[in-house]
């Protein structure tokens, strides 16, 4: 079984985020998407709110789940047996943040972090762009799932 995990703030999940979920769709058996829980972070979304944005999304997609967490995302891959972590990269500072992380990660697991490439046409998607757009009454319905614009 071929566990990944993809964690995130998902605060909103984007089309950059699902262009990278349906992409590794073949690659593995199962994905959670996992939501991390950070006490110091201020979000636009509440953690049901950005749950359920995921998992309309995604209803009809067998070979994902949705699950929040706390902690090391390591602690997490071990306590539901996942081997991999996916993340998309958009640029050289993303980069440089996840090859820090991925290499701490290997420090204290076996746990292989596997990139993907961001798409051309949704290299520019962030959730934070999308949160700037929303606070300033832009229409943002062409870089998020219909159901977060629907909502
Ligand atoms: P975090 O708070 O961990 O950065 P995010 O929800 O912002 O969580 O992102 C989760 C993952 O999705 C990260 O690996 C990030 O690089 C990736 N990601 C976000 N937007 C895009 C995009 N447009 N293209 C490719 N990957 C993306």
């Amino acid at each position: 079984m071929r566990r990944a995990i993809f964690p995130g703030s998902f605060d909103p999940i984007t089309n950059g985020h699902v262009d990278i979920i349906q992409r590794a769709l073949p690659l593995f058996d199962e994905i959670v998407i996992s939501i991390g829980i950070n006490s110091n972070k201020n979000y636009m979304f509440s953690l049901e709110k950005r749950k359920s944005f995921i998992e309309k999304t995604f209803e009809n997609e067998p070979k994902i789940t949705v699950k929040t967490y706390e902690g090391l995302t390591v602690n997490f891959c071990e306590r539901i047996k996942a081997s991999f972590i996916l993340r998309g990269l958009r640029n050289p500072a993303d980069f440089e943040f996840e090859k820090a992380i991925a290499h701490t990660n290997r420090s204290l697991s076996n746990i292989e972090t596997i990139f993907l490439l961001t798409s051309t046409g949704t290299s520019f998607i962030s959730s934070s762009i999308v949160r700037e757009v929303i606070q300033n009454h832009g229409d943002y319905s062409h870089l998020v799932p219909e159901f977060v614009s629907n909502s």
